[in-house]
């Protein structure tokens, strides 16, 4: 007997309703949108949606959490301002991303700079800010205190370390093993050290196991061990500890198969972790940074079809975007084996018949595939694909000079 397999299906992308055929963004109409943009391709951003995850984890996790936004999943200033207004903290990766962090009016001392191989410009500017630097090695301890002696100005410091761990099942490892990323954990203990030596104000730990993590148990047990490695480590600290930041990496649904993070379980095993900290390290508050999962899915890449092509049987609908703005989506930002993303014809969503198809972009290179051989309505010149869960790493993360098209723009609605 055979047996019959439906092939796994996208996660409805039910964030994003339709009306009349047309998905509605920010409640308007695609279209219309595109329009209003004044060209294709573009990026749009829905508040709505935006703040409506912000609500989630508010209302889900532990009051007393620090919620930060990690900058990096999507620097759009406009975005990075509204952000600012819902979360208490950002956490920014460069001296750029710091100017438009300080440009939202965050208080800095709610703002952390992290990433290997800060440049000394980068060191003075986030002094200068009063930001909270987390530090990823000795030089940078030592340049701090230089800057210190040179301007008075005195350095808040947290260390980024390097666990002896790694981050089960998540999309990219950033711990655990040989890294570029923070501080041996065993070396930790000698920098505390020296960071009271140096005259630094030592303020607490930072850790971040790895990204786009879908199992809630994995994200459990990885904050479980991060915050016990800091409760070990508050011990050579030469001052109080301010915060244990525990990292993030909670995911989105991508692919045929994949589901929605639970967070009931993250939230009971912060709480708990909570309650331990307020015996282990008073004083101490936690901290979760998220990029992806706060913006990811409030975001949309639309691009218009220019040319529908058939070739030996097979439709490719020709758009004028492609993977030099949506790299991700193209499969190229650290994919293993490509997939698609949900994907849909933005004007044609009635449901109805579909025809399988392929999207491609204009460069001169088969890598430049938006979609796959999907089942799609039938799509003409002058339609609208949409990318879904384009919110985080799409605009800033992609080639976008590579065979010098036409930039997207980025709107926030
Ligand atoms: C990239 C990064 C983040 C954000 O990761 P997401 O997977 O987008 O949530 C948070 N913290 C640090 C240190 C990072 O490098």
């Amino acid at each position: 007997m055979s047996e019959t397999r439906t092939p796994p299906r996208h996660v409805e992308m039910s964030q994003f309703p339709h009306e009349g055929g047309e998905l509605l963004v920010g409640g308007i109409p695609l279209s219309r949108l595109a329009a209003r943009v004044g060209q294709t391709p573009f990026y749009a951003y829905d508040r709505g949606l935006l703040a409506a995850r912000v609500d989630t984890l508010r209302s889900t996790l532990p009051a007393g959490i620090q919620l930060h936004y990690a900058m990096k999943a999507n620097p759009m200033p406009a975005l990075v301002s509204f952000m600012a207004r819902l979360v208490d903290g950002l956490d920014v990766a460069s001296g750029r991303e710091l100017r438009v962090a300080l440009d939202t009016g965050m208080d800095p001392s709610e703002i952390s700079f992290a990433g290997p191989g800060k440049s000394l410009a980068e060191l003075e500017q986030a002094v200068a800010s009063n930001v909270l630097l987390n530090i990823e090695s000795a030089r940078e301890a030592r340049l701090l205190s230089d800057i210190g002696e040179r301007t008075g100005w005195v350095a808040r410091v947290a260390v980024r370390v390097n666990p002896d761990f790694e981050l089960k099942s998540s999309g990219m490892k950033m711990g655990g093993g040989p890294k570029q990323f923070g501080v041996d954990a065993e070396s930790v203990p000698a920098l505390l050290a020296e960071i009271g030596q140096l005259g630094l104000q030592f303020e607490g730990f930072h850790l971040y196991a790895g990204s786009q993590n879908l199992r809630a148990e994995s994200i459990v047990e990885a904050q479980r061990k991060s915050f016990e490695l800091c409760v070990r480590l508050a011990e050579s600290a030469p001052s109080e500890v301010k915060s244990f930041n525990l990292g993030g990496g909670f995911g989105i649904p991508y692919f045929p198969g994949e589901g929605h993070l639970d967070l009931a379980p993250v939230a009971d095993n912060l709480a708990q972790l909570q309650q331990e900290a307020a015996g282990k390290a008073p004083g101490a508050h936690l901290v979760i940074e998220l990029g992806r999962y706060l913006v990811g899915e409030a975001g949309v890449y639309v691009a218009r079809v220019v040319e529908r092509k058939l070739s030996r049987g097979h439709v490719y609908l020709v758009t004028d975007g492609g993977m030099h703005h949506h790299l991700a989506a193209s499969g190229n930002f650290g994919q293993v084996i490509r997939k698609n993303y949900p994907v849909a014809i933005g004007n044609r969503m009635r449901a109805g018949e579909t025809e399988n198809v392929s999207v491609v972009g204009p460069l001169c290179t088969p890598l430049d595939l938006l979609a796959d051989k999907m089942d799609l309505p039938p799509a003409q010149e002058g339609d609208l694909v949409v990318v879904f869960q384009s919110g985080a790493y799409g605009f800033t993360a992609s080639p976008r000079d590579f065979l010098s098209h036409p930039q997207p723009l980025e709107v926030l609605v």
